[in-house]
């Protein structure tokens, strides 16, 4: 069976080498070196300074919407989200108290339409949520423009943002926070794992506490944290990771170009936003209709290949307690949409018989 994605695994003697180090310094985890190391490095690779690495993507986001000001203790507060999008954005919102309210996407962007926004807002609103889904830049001047008017802080989910650049800089630049997720499906990775990146650099100390209990350590008993630390491991991998990145991008590029070429006139796509630099972290596909998907995938799977829905259902049916002002683009989205396989070690001659595939479904 060839799935939708396949972890990337680096040359296995390098992460040794790494591993050997953890031997020797006995640093397993706690802010370690190679943490230390993959910080600076991804400081670097992204071009963003107040970065902060965590366990996961979801306890990333979780740790951003504490900072920045999302919810607030004992009251409800409320934030304007996309309903398209990996139940995490929303799941973790509702885990930290904070009630999801809805309002529709982009019917070509597939991200959070930012004159729908306004619709979603009552004096319990915190923040808006977006997501740069499938790794395309959300509508970011509009959203700041919404966000201002209200007093609202951003938070955008940018766990398919890797390396996305929009008008020349890093895409993670934009918003009060922004965060990525690198687990090991994702373009990047460090078998588990997340980053936020900051506006503020003292956002990004008030993180690095809140991820380790709080900072016990220093005697403070007043920040209540959790446990979210990043380990040596993960950070290993993410080094090795690192290293053949240029590699990955390229490889999946020339994958990207094979299937636009054969699908172009038969499925329709993702319109990207003109001011972002692509990720090439998935392929989209939107059939005609869900009976089209449906046999679209059966087909797929017969001749071993994984097909996914990506995402289904519309969050807005699924997350408790969430108020739906409008998801009517995000439920006809969801119902016909699928990822197709993209990996580096994706062969030419499958992704052909891929296309074939939906050509066939489609008819
Ligand atoms: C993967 C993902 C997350 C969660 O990240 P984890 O690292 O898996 O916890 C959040 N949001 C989106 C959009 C994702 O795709």
């Amino acid at each position: 069976m060839i799935p939708v994605s396949l972890p990337y695994l680096p040359d296995q003697k390098k992460y040794t080498r790494y591993v050997r180090k953890i031997y020797d310094t006995h640093r397993l985890t706690n802010d370690g070196p190679l943490v230390n190391e993959l910080s600076v490095r991804l400081k670097e690779h992204l071009g963003v300074s107040n970065i902060v690495l965590v366990a996961n993507g979801t306890l990333a986001l979780q740790i951003a919407y504490q900072v920045v000001g999302l919810s607030t203790p004992g009251k409800t507060s409320e934030v304007v989200t996309s309903p398209f999008s990996f139940v995490a954005t929303s799941s973790s919102l509702a885990w930290q108290g904070i009630r999801c309210v809805y309002t529709d996407i982009d019917p070509d962007t597939w991200c959070l339409n930012p004159s729908q926004i306004d619709d979603g807002v009552t004096n319990l609103t915190r923040g808006i949520v977006p997501v740069h889904v499938f790794g395309n830049g959300c509508d970011i001047d509009k959203i700041r423009g919404v966000a201002r008017k209200h007093g609202l802080k951003v938070v955008y989910d940018a766990a398919h943002a890797f390396d996305v650049k929009f008008q020349g800089h890093s895409i993670l630049l934009e918003g009060d926070a922004s965060v990525l997720s690198f687990h090991a499906t994702k373009l990047f990775h460090t078998i588990e794992g997340g980053a936020i990146v900051f506006r503020e650099g003292e956002h990004a100390e008030h993180a690095k506490s809140l991820i380790n209990f709080g900072d016990v350590t220093r005697g403070d008993r007043s920040l209540m944290g959790i446990n979210a630390k990043m380990n040596e491991f993960q950070a290993a991998m993410g080094l090795c990771v690192l290293d053949d990145f240029h590699t990955i991008v390229e490889r999946r590029k020339e994958i990207v170009a094979m299937y636009q070429d054969e699908l172009q006139d038969v499925c329709l796509f993702q319109r990207r936003n003109p001011s972002c630099t692509g990720n090439y972290s998935y392929f989209p596909v939107l059939m005609e209709t869900e009976a089209r998907l449906i046999d679209g995938i059966k087909q797929l799977e017969l001749a071993g290949y994984g097909a996914r829905r990506y995402f289904h259902p519309s969050l807005d049916k699924w997350i408790e307690n969430s108020r739906m002002v409008s998801a009517r683009v995000s439920h006809d989205i969801s119902s016909r949409i699928m990822c197709l396989p993209l990996f580096p070690g994706l062969a030419e001659t499958d992704v052909k018989k891929i296309c074939r595939i939906c050509k066939m479904a489609q008819r």
